[in-house]
């Protein structure tokens, strides 16, 4: 740590007392440590979700964390709190990969072929808040990586299929789990005419997946799956369900971040992980653990450098300016797409 640094987090400190009762800082967990450590709460998107929606008593939310997460937590507080992103520039490039735009256009392409078959929207929570209004306001829901196939089995009593937005790698694990099999599962590529499926491929499919992705997770392999088991015997593989089919299949276990967090706690003195989501929690999980040798499946770095724009002294230039009554930064979703959205929302916070 520098001298500057430490300044800046003794200032953090210092304005985080005189604002006590008045401002929460919700922290997502691939945050660096850096920030990490001035959260008053932590979770996976679900989680704090939930958080947001329970913290009533707090005129302002600080979100550390990317852009959906914190329109999520705008539509899920009450209209006289005000939740602020220390950088507007920190989004998240899966969501972006659908816009609300692209996916109207394809439901509407979809339709023309589906005529009769009923087809429920769900969006994971890795979207904006237009496509969360445009599911919601067809009688769909989000899901996130800990309720997705919950979420897709829900949508499957509802109607014959389902168009799953943003995350192939998810909506196919999640598919591949409720037992589908693969020519009931096809991928909706953007920019081409049907997603490039025929019309009896949409036709008899149950899910059809939008080709997102989290370049994060698709930097695990299953070959690395391989040299941690050759290098260290015994060793357990878990996996984030943003990672490829392949991957998840290979692994030992997949799950959400609260999900991995949880396996690596109850896991027995010594035990072994290699686990395949964001650096920033899998090093901490190490210092936190070191009575159990933990590895980050792949050889790179891989860390979300969006979730990486929240910094210490974004969060102080925040925290000075609420010192001084003024609200920089505000994450205000339009009421007309929040109303859309809580629908898909509420559906999840339901099922
Ligand atoms: S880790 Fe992946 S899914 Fe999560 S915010 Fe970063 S890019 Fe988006």
């Amino acid at each position: 740590m520098t001298g500057q640094q430490g300044n800046v987090f003794k200032e953090i400190v210092a304005r985080k007392k005189e604002l006590a009762g008045k401002v929460l800082i919700l922290c997502h967990h691939y945050q660096h440590e850096d920030v990490f450590q001035f959260a008053d709460l932590t979770g996976d998107s679900l989680k704090l979700a939930r958080q947001a929606a329970e913290s009533g008593e707090y005129p302002y939310i600080i979100f550390c964390g990317v852009h959906f997460m914190a329109e999520s937590a705008d539509i899920l507080t009450g209209a006289d709190q005000a939740v602020i992103l220390p950088d507007l520039q920190a989004g998240c490039p899966m969501a972006d990969m659908a816009t609300a735009e692209e996916v109207a256009a394809a439901w509407d392409e979809l339709a023309s072929v589906c005529a009769g078959q009923a087809v429920i929207p769900v969006t994971y929570v890795n979207s904006s808040a237009r496509i969360k209004a445009f599911v919601g306001n067809r009688g769909g829901s989000v899901c996130t990586s800990s309720n997705a196939e919950r979420v897709l089995a829900w949508a499957l009593k509802k109607g014959e299929k389902v168009f799953f937005f943003p995350d192939e790698h998810l909506g196919r694990n999640s598919s591949k789990a409720l037992g589908f099999a693969d020519d009931e599962i096809v991928v909706w590529q953007r920019g081409k005419k049907l997603g490039g499926n025929s019309v009896q491929q949409l036709r008899q499919a149950r899910t059809i997946l939008w080709n997102g992705y989290c370049h994060v997770h698709q930097e695990f392999l299953v070959g690395q799956i391989h040299d941690w088991r050759r290098q260290i015997p015994g060793i357990k593989i878990i996996v984030h369900p943003e990672c490829p089919w392949e991957v998840v299949s290979e692994a030992d276990m997949s799950g959400s971040t609260e999900r991995i967090i949880a396996a690596v706690q109850e896991s027995a003195v010594g035990a072994s992980w290699a686990i395949g989501t964001e650096a920033n929690l899998v090093n901490r999980l190490q210092r936190q653990h070191p009575d159990k040798t933990i590895r980050l499946l792949a050889q790179t770095p891989c860390t979300c450098g969006t979730m990486s724009r929240i910094t210490p002294a974004n969060l102080l230039w925040v925290l000075d300016n609420l010192a001084q009554k003024k609200v920089v930064n505000q994450i205000s979703v339009d009421a007309k797409i929040a109303a859309g959205a809580r629908l898909a929302l509420d559906r999840m916070l339901e099922i």
